[in-house]
């Protein structure tokens, strides 16, 4: 037997039969504690390989090697045009090992193999091939008019320097490429540090790096422990900026370290985004965008729409569409239990008639669980606002209506990085900034603020 799936999962086996490497100035190597930690495949629970566990010292190493790249070169001062290139050349090596990296992300994540597939792997090239437009993009500003004469003034971008990407197990590959794109477009080198539970996929990500020709030090991964090589990110002197997507709590803390040696930060937090459904809505379509809206990456999607506030009038249709859902089979129920066997599994849950106060409401459960809430016309739409708005989180809102009026009031109103309207969700994706506001995060990833916040501005001015 030599089918294309056999031949994928032969390359995946034989790659995760020795520990994973760090990839420090162009060369693998064993963490200097020559510790390792293993990892899981949380659909069996078994252990599929394990990686190097760095230390303070390995990303010294690491940020040394970065250091070195941006100031004596090649990276920062490298023709925009041949960073576009390597960017390119990226995302190709990337697309032609597709089937492997979403089978190598699959085990290690437990995401479906399509999802990774199609909207992990597939993102991930798109990013790159997005970002790749940057490098000869980037401008400062030339006052015409000048202070007084014999004066030229004006603003110039540089590159901020080393970053340090810390990035979620929940969609490992897509976030490390996001801020390799935007740090590398910028012209700044990266010490990726990704999540303890899934290595795997950066790691191969890094000989891809190193096929497509990349600089040595442009591009270094550190595996490791949060508190430990994580940690020795944040403090580190030499780092200039913390790209961070994860939990709020760890966003909070990263946050504090970074302002010991005043280190630039973007935080990608988490969130617990209304969906707001009117009775003029296009129901159909709404109760399938909600379902699958929780049901993707089982719920553990940081702008998965987990409070429901939908219209009286609707509520009852809503739970009778879950119902029939159930009875044709479809993966949608009331749930609320652990699925008994191998790996870690619980039901889709639906929790009716939630209210603003339980913790259900307020805190990130990240898992297929959804809070459901009604109102109805003598609450108004201030009263919905105001419940949407409850929250210490801000990331995605979404309404479902048909009225333009409405829909415009809420886009306004609603304190959320994101607002989609009628499921229009994720179509500007990587051309439009993506984040949060309050807990969900500080400041953009994506268009031209994305790549902005990997450069700082100089203001230059000449006499003559
Ligand atoms: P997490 O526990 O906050 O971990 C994120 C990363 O931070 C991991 O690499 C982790 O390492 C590291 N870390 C932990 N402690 C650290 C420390 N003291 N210093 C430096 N780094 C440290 O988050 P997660 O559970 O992996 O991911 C889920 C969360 O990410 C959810 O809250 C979700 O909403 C959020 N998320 C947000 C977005 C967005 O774009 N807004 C996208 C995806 C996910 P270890 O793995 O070793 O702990
Ligand atoms: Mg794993």
């Amino acid at each position: 037997m030599n089918s294309p799936a056999t031949q994928v999962e032969r390359k995946v086996a034989a790659f995760l039969s020795r520990p994973l490497r760090l990839l420090i100035g162009g060369e693998w190597v064993a963490a200097a504690s020559g510790e390792i930690i293993p990892f899981d495949d949380p659909s069996s629970g078994r252990v599929i390989g394990a990686a190097a566990a760095a230390g303070a010292t390995d990303v010294d190493h690491a940020v040394a090697a970065a250091r070195s790249a941006f100031e004596r070169g090649p990276w920062s001062t490298m023709p925009a045009a041949d960073r576009t290139r390597l960017m390119l050349r990226l995302a190709d090596a990337i697309e032609a090992n597709a089937d492997e990296l979403a089978y190598l992300e699959c085990v290690d994540t437990g995401n479906p193999l399509r999802t990774v597939r199609h909207v992990d792997v597939a993102g991930a090239a798109e990013r790159l091939r997005y970002n790749a437009g940057w490098p000869s993009k980037i401008f400062g500003d030339t006052l015409l008019s000048p202070p007084r004469a014999g004066v030229f003034a004006c603003s110039i971008r540089e590159p901020l320097g080393v970053v340090g990407a810390i990035t979620p197990w929940n969609a490992p590959l897509f976030m490390a490429v996001g801020k390799i794109a935007l740090a590398v477009a910028a012209g700044c080198t990266v010490v990726l540090k990704p999540a303890e539970l899934t290595p795997a996929s950066a790691v191969r990500l890094g000989e891809l790096v190193m096929q497509a020709g990349f600089p040595p030090g442009v591009i270094n991964i550190v595996t490791g422990l949060g508190p430990v090589a994580g940690q020795a990110l944040v403090d580190h002197p030499g780092v200039d900026k913390i790209a961070f997507t994860g939990s709020s709590v760890v966003g909070r803390s990263i946050l504090a370290g970074a302002a010991r040696n005043m280190k630039r930060v973007t935080l990608e937090l988490g969130g617990k985004s209304p969906v707001i459904i009117f009775p003029d809505a296009d129901l159909e379509a709404a109760v399938r965008a909600v379902a699958m809206g929780i049901v993707f990456k089982t719920g553990q999607f940081c702008a998965a729409g987990t409070r429901i506030l939908v219209h009286r009038a609707v509520l009852e249709p809503v739970l009778g569409y879950i119902a029939a859902g159930r009875t044709a089979g479809a993966e949608v129920a009331c749930g609320g239990a652990q699925i008994e066997g191998d790996g870690y599994f619980v039901q889709p849950t639906v929790l009716a008639n939630t209210s603003a106060e339980m913790s259900v409401m307020r805190e990130e459960i990240f898992g297929p669980v959804l809070c459901v809430t009604s109102f109805d016309d003598r609450e108004g739409l201030e009263e919905v606002i105001a419940l949407a708005n409850d929250s210490d989180y801000g990331l995605t809102a979404r309404v479902w209506t048909r009225n333009l009026a409405t829909a415009h009031h809420l886009i306004r109103r609603l304190r959320a990085g994101s607002v989609n309207i009628n499921g229009a969700g994720g179509a500007g994706s990587e051309g439009l900034p993506f984040g949060g506001v309050k807990h969900s995060g500080v400041g953009r990833e994506g268009g031209h603020e994305g790549v902005e916040s990997y450069t700082e501005i100089k203001t230059v001015t000449i006499g003559y």
